[in-house]
C-alpha cells in the first residue's frame, strides 16, 4: 500500500500537496495543465525530491531514509533511461544489478524478459540502433525483470505514433499485472486513462487530488478538469 500522508513536496516556489492511499496493484492516471505538479509528484514518491512535510510511506514503512535506487520503485521517464553506449542486454540487465555482474540465472532472466517484450535477437544492438517503439520495449523489459511494487511512468510513450503508443501501454499494463505493480502513470490523454487505469487524480491549484473511477471523472468533470480537456 503506497501512503501519502500530508506529504509536500517543493520545486523553488511551487507546492504540491498529496493527502491518499493507493492499495497495491491498483493502476492511476495523473492528468493536469502542463506545470500543475505531475512529474513534481512522482519524483517525490521516487525519492528525487524529498517530502517538504508529512510522509511518504510503502506498506506503513516511511521511505525518507532511502534513497531512489532503495525505494520499491521503478521510475520511466520520456528519454526511457537508456544509456547510448551500451548494448539492449546491458542496459536491461542493470534493472537487477548496477554494476552488470550478472549471474547465469540472471543472464537467463535477462533473456526472458527480452523474449517476453518481443526484443528477441536484439541483445547485441545499441539504443541508437533501435527503433522507438524498440526503446520503449527496452525499458519496459527492465521494469519486467525489477519487478519493483511501484511502477511510474512519466509520459513514455508521448514521442510514439498513436498506434505504436497504445502498443506500448498495452506492454505496461501487462508487465504491471505480472509484477503485480501498483502503476501511476502522467497522461495527457483521457483514452489512455480510460483503457489502462481505473483511478484518476486530477493534478491542479496544487494538489494531487484523491484518485476517483476514471470514468466518473471523465464523465463529469469539475472546473479544472473540464478547463483542462477543453
Ligand atoms: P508537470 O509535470 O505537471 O508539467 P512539474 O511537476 O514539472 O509539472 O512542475 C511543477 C512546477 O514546479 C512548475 O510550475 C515549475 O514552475 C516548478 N518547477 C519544476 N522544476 C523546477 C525546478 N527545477 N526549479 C524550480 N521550479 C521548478
Ligand atoms: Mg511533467
Amino acid at each position: 500500500m503506497l501512503t501519502l500522508e500530508g506529504a509536500t513536496f517543493r520545486q523553488g516556489d511551487f507546492t504540491l500537496t498529496a493527502d491518499w492511499t493507493l492499495e497495491r496493484g491498483t493502476r492511476v492516471a495523473l492528468i493536469g495543465p502542463s506545470g500543475a505538479g505531475k512529474s513534481t509528484l512522482l519524483q517525490g514518491i521516487g525519492g528525487y525530491i524529498p517530502a517538504a512535510t508529512g510522509r511518504v510511506l510503502w506498506d506503513g514503512h516511511d521511505l525518507a531514509l532511502l534513497s531512489p535506487g532503495k525505494r520499491p520503485v521503478t521510475m520511466l521517464f520520456q528519454d526511457q533511461n537508456l544509456f547510448p553506449h551500451m548494448s539492449v542486454a546491458d542496459n536491461i540487465g542493470l534493472g537487477l544489478s548496477p554494476d552488470l555482474r550478472l549471474s547465469a540465472g540472471d543472464q537467463t532472466a535477462v533473456e526472458r524478459s527480452m523474449a517476453r517484450t518481443g526484443l528477441d535477437g536484439l541483445a547485441k544492438r545499441r539504443p541508437a540502433d533501435l527503433s522507438g517503439g524498440q526503446q520503449g520495449r527496452v525499458a519496459l523489459a527492465r521494469a519486467l525483470l525489477r519487478a519493483r511494487p511501484i511502477l511510474m511512468l512519466d509520459e513514455p510513450f508521448s514521442a510514439l505514433g498513436p498506434g505504436l503508443k497504445a502498443e506500448m501501454l498495452t506492454l505496461v499494463a501487462e508487465v504491471a499485472r505480472e509484477t503485480s505493480a501498483t502503476l501511476l502513470m502522467v497522461t495527457h490523454d483521457p483514452h489512455d486513462a480510460r483503457a489502462l487505469t481505473p483511478l484518476m487524480s486530477l493534478v491542479a491549484n496544487g494538489t494531487a487530488a484523491r484518485p476517483e473511477a476514471t470514468g466518473m471523472l471523465l464523465d463529469d468533470p469539475p472546473p479544472a478538469l473540464r478547463d483542462y480537456l477543453g
